[in-house]
């Protein structure tokens, strides 16, 4: 366990597998993602109620080189997924139809990147997974809040997109 991943800040152990494209993690961050998405795919309830979570979350946490374009628009339109749901009580569809909207647009570069997350992956994975609705919602929380510093930037695209 003294492997920290570039993205979360996350303490895993060390291994040799596959990362995303654009998305910093370490390989068994990346892991670890694939085992929550798994058990979401195998879960229609668990599916309908947090993977738009899990996914803006693990995106949130991974952002990416910060001079790539896909990395930064990532992170903004996820934030912006995320701030639909928690600001404005859309629903998780909403925000799926958002995120369709916006992939097509360009952004503005991000302006550095959060220092660490108190929850990560990790965290998630090695919860008990009859709570997994409830950490779900935490991680997404705790990804949302430590890129808090988009919320004006969201609430323009938020307007000039009519999202509302
Ligand atoms: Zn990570």
């Amino acid at each position: 366990m003294n492997n920290q991943c570039p993205g979360c800040g996350g303490l895993f152990e060390h291994t040799n597998g596959p990362v995303h494209d654009y998305m910093l993690s370490s390989a068994a961050c990346w892991e670890y993602y694939g085992h929550i998405l798994a058990r979401e795919y195998q879960n229609p309830k668990l599916f309908k109620s947090s993977h738009r979570f899990t996914v803006d979350a693990y995106a949130l946490q991974h952002p990416g080189p910060l001079d790539d374009r896909r990395a930064f628009q990532s992170v903004r339109i996820h934030f912006i997924s995320l701030h639909l749901i928690f600001a404005y009580r859309k629903t998780h569809l909403d925000a799926r139809n958002a995120l369709k909207i916006l992939s097509g647009q360009s952004f503005d570069p991000l302006p550095g990147r959060p220092l660490g997350f108190k929850i990560t992956v990790k965290d998630i994975f090695e919860s008990d997974s009859t709570l997994h609705e409830v950490e779900i919602e935490k991680w997404a929380r705790c990804a949302y809040e430590g890129w808090s510093v988009l919320k004006p930037y969201a609430e323009d695209v938020i307007k000039k997109s009519e999202l509302l």
